[in-house]
This record gives structure tokens, C-alpha cells and sequence, in this order.
């Protein structure tokens, strides 16, 4: 039978409905999403994404950061499928498998190469299945560890104003951003915030670098005051995501290193957005040469292919676990699909393109264009202020560039220039006032070049008409 252009809208009407029927975004009101006529996608190629319709669009935020090497990348395509061949999941509890043990070997190597010479070395690798779970390892971690060098005091934890490490409720502790986390907050335990040095919106109202980072006094002070209590430090290093792309000056992350050293506190970096090369280099400690105690990685360790995230940590931390069993220092963590056969397979398969695409080395030239594209975008009149590390690019939209008044959240800009960036062929998600570029790695210039024009366009044509 042949099927008409009306057939194949009624899949889609009918994919729709069921979408609305059956479906409940993370993330979204729902009653705005039942209003809409929603972007459903079928397929991917490279750093463009197809809709039902057939429309393509480029990946502006690499589905949700955890696209690297473009989509449809035959070499991970292929490993999973040869791994799909021999087995899809057995539990690394009590057993071991291989993409396990060759993925972590090549981690190790990673950081080993990434953090060269350095100390502390990290050495171990617990696996767990996405960003949040990763954090919520490295938090127990923490916990446990003071408890087995006789420290059980130690047992709070210090986090960044405006960060952001996940959502199931230990993450949430320690994360900042009062939209997502204020309704939570009976439900978290409590931690320490310290500002974060974000920079546009300076706490102590001075500019960097003549403020002597002004916004570390008050770490300092936690830290001075409350070492004994305190566990670790914990924070998206250079560069603060969620709490929206906030970009820090070179020389705080080095700073909060050698305080965390000195008060013998350990220091947690959750590269789960930064890491694998998204700001520049493959972790985003090395823009200041530090070695976190633990790290946090997950979003583009399979280039998105599957969820799988990891908890490295020193060999320090590691051995205060070791003994015998009726001691109870085993460490009780783990979930069904820790080590997922396939999903590791995939980010073997993705840390060997990195090589064969000299991905690293050809960031430098976009990152350029980037910052480039940025300061045009930086002159428009309710633009307040552009920030970039890498291929994170964020700008920030202003009611007014004077005052630095934001747009009241509830007027939903970013997700005005968003839906506008739609019709030319761009998936941007912003974070409230700030829009946000992130495309894969991969991204080729004159891709590039089109996704910043229509982000500029898209901002021109809606604060245009204000
Ligand atoms: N940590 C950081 C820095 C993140 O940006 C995110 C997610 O955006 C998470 C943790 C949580 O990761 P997931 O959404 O995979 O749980």
C-alpha cells in the first residue's frame, strides 16, 4: 500500500498524543508541554538531530551535554554491537567483566597522562550510571573515609554557591540553584555554602583580579573554623554549570586546592559536565594543574551512547577501605547496572576517537571563534554579559545592561530565544536568563559559525521587541 504525506502525519499526531498520554518530562511543567507541539527525535548524524518530520537540526547543547564526537560515531556503533555479541550486562558485584576492567585501565591511563607528575595520583575507579550517582559515591566516599582514619567528625561537607551536582537528595545537599533545590530543602542535609566566584555578579561588588579573590575569604573562614567537622570540598571545577555556565577566573580552583590541602579536608571535583574535553582540555583541573582526592565523570564518557558514570579516587582513600571483613570497612555502595558491559564498551570505543580525531588539539581554533561570535553577541542591548571556557558558551540576558537587573525568571526569555533558534534549525536549552551553547566537540567550523549566527539572530529578534 502506498502511504500518502497525511499517513505519515497521523504517525506523528499519533506518536504525540501518546507522548502526552503516557509521558512525564524531567525538568518540564507539564501544562506548558501539553500545550505544545513538541520536537520529537528520530535520528541523529553527526552534531545535527532529525525530527518526526523530518527537519534537521543542529545539537546546540550535545543532547543535554553528553554529546562529544557527533552522533552516529561508526566506531562506537560497531563496539557495542560486538559486545552485544558476547553479553549485554552481568553485575560487577562479586564478579568481574571485561569492558570493566579495559575501560578502567584506560581511565586510569587518562588521568595518569592528563595530571602527569602530579599528586595525589588517582588510581581507582567505581563505577556507578550517571552524574548524580556518581556524586552521591563520591560523598560517601568521603564520609567513610574519615570514619576509617578515626576522624568520624569529619562528616559535613562545603559546596559553591550556584553549583549544581545532580538530583537524587545527597546531590542535592550540596548543590545551590533555589530553583530546583528550594522545595527540597527540608528534605537535604545541611552543608556549607561558600560563594561561588562568579564574576558578572560579584557578591563583594569588586573585579578580578584586583579583589584578591575576595570571594575566597569566606571558604577560608569555613574551612579555618570548621576543618574538623568538614569532610570535603565539593565543586564543578572552572567552570559551574547547571547554576548557569558560570565561567571562574584563572587561579581560584588552584586557591581552593592548596586550602583543602592545608585543613586536611579532601577535595571532590565533579567534572561530570566538564570533563572529557568540554572546556578545552580532557579535564578541566588541568587549566590549573590541580588533582582533585576524588572525580567525578559521566555525560560524555560514552559520548551519550549509554549511561555510565564513574567515581575515581586515590589510592590513600582506596586502602582506608582494605581490612578484614568482619571490620566493616567494605564500602556499601552499588547499583544493578554498575560496570554496564555495553555502556563501557562505548566509552572504550569513545576515548579512542579523541586520538584518531585529534579532538583536543582542534578545539583551540573553535574555541577562538567561539569567543569571537561571543563579543558581537556581548554588544547587544539586553545582553549583560558573554562567558565561554572551551565549547561551553553561555550569554547572559539582561532587563537592563546598567543595573544588571534580570529578566523576572517567569518571563521564560531564554526559552523565547530558544523556540526562536527553532525555526532556523538550532536545539538550544537555556538555563533561565542565560542561553546556553554546547555542541559536540565535533562541530565543524562552518557548523559552527551557523549556530552562533542563529543564536545571535534568535536574541536580536526577541528582545527586539521589548
Ligand atoms: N554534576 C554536574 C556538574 C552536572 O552538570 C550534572 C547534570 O547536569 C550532574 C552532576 C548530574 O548528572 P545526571 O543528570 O547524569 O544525574
Amino acid at each position: 500500500m502506498i502511504r500518502t504525506a497525511m499517513d505519515y502525519i497521523d504517525d506523528i499526531r499519533r506518536l504525540v498524543e501518546a507522548d502526552k498520554n503516557y509521558i512525564w518530562h524531567p525538568f518540564t511543567q507539564m501544562q506548558d508541554w501539553l500545550d505544545e507541539e513538541p520536537v520529537i527525535i528520530t535520528e541523529g548524524r553527526g552534531c545535527f538531530v532529525r525530527d518526526a518530520y523530518g527537519k534537521w537540526y543542529i545539537d546546540g547543547v550535545s543532547s543535554l551535554w553528553v554529546n562529544i564526537h557527533g552522533h552516529r560515531r561508526k566506531e562506537i556503533d560497531d563496539a557495542i554491537r560486538e559486545q552485544l555479541d558476547k553479553i549485554a550486562h552481568s553485575t560487577l558485584l562479586g564478579l568481574g567483566n571485561v569492558p570493566s576492567i579495559t575501560l578502567a585501565e584506560k581511565l586510569i591511563g587518562l588521568t595518569d597522562a592528563s595530571f602527569s607528575g602530579m599528586t595525589p595520583r588517582l588510581s581507582k575507579v567505581f563505577y556507578s550510571d550517571n552524574g548524580s550517582t556518581a556524586v552521591e559515591v563520591a560523598l560517601k566516599m568521603a564520609f567513610q573515609y574519615w570514619i576509617h582514619k578515626g576522624q568520624e567528625k569529619k562528616r559535613s561537607f562545603v559546596s559553591l554557591k550556584n553549583g549544581y551536582h545532580g538530583d537524587t537528595v545527597g546531590a542535592m545537599s550540596v548543590g545551590n540553584v533555589d530553583i530546583f533545590h528550594n522545595v527540597f530543602e527540608p528534605l537535604l542535609f545541611t552543608s556549607f555554602k561558600a560563594p561561588s566566584p562568579y564574576c558578572y555578579r560579584c557578591e563583594s561588588k569588586v573585579s578580578c583580579p584586583e579583589c584578591s579573590f575576595a570571594c575566597l575569604k569566606e571558604m577560608d573562614k569555613i574551612l579555618e573554623d570548621h576543618s574538623d567537622e568538614i569532610a570535603a570540598v565539593i565543586l564543578e571545577p572552572i567552570v559551574q554549570a547547571a547554576g548557569g555556565m558560570i565561567v571562574w577566573p584563572y587561579g581560584y580552583l588552584k586557591r581552593v586546592r592548596d586550602l583543602c590541602s592545608r585543613h586536611n579536608v579532601l577535595l571532590i571535583a565533579d567534572e561530570v559536565a566538564t570533563g572529557f574535553g568540554r572546556t578545552g582540555k580532557m579535564f578541566a583541573c588541568e587549566h590549573e594543574g590541580v588533582v582533585p582526592d576524588v572525580m567525578c565523570l559521566s555525560k560524555g564518557i560514552t559520548n551519550g551512547y549509554m549511561p555510565l558514570a564513574v567515581t575515581l579516587a586515590t589510592d590513600e582513600i582506596y586502602c582506608a577501605f582494605l581490612g578484614e571483613f568482619k571490620d566493616l570497612k567494605t564500602f556499601f555502595h552499588g547499583h544493578s547496572y554498575t560496570g554496564n558491559p555495553l555502556a563501557c564498551s562505548a566509552a572504550i570505543a569513545s576515548l579512542g576517537i579523541f586520538a584518531a580525531d585529534e579532538t583536543i588539539i582542534k578545539l583551540a581554533a573553535k574555541s577562538a571563534i567561539i569567543e569571537n561570535e561571543l563579543a558581537e553577541i556581548g554588544k547587544l542591548r539586553m545582553v549583560g554579559n558573554v562567558r565561554s571556557k572551551g565549547l561551553v558558551a553561555a550569554v547572559e540576558l539582561v532587563r537592563d545592561r546598567a543595573t544588571k537587573e534580570p529578566f523576572p525568571w517567569e518571563d521564560r526569555m531564554g526559552w523565547k530565544v530558544a523556540y526562536e533558534a527553532r525555526k532556523d534549525g538550532v536545539l538550544i536549552r537555556p538555563l533561565g536568563n542565560v542561553i546556553v551553547v554546547m555542541p559536540p566537540l565535533s562541530i565543524d567550523v562552518g557548523d559552527l559559525y551557523h549556530l552562533m549566527e542563529v543564536i545571535k539572530k534568535s536574541i536580536i529578534s526577541v528582545t527586539g521587541k521589548l
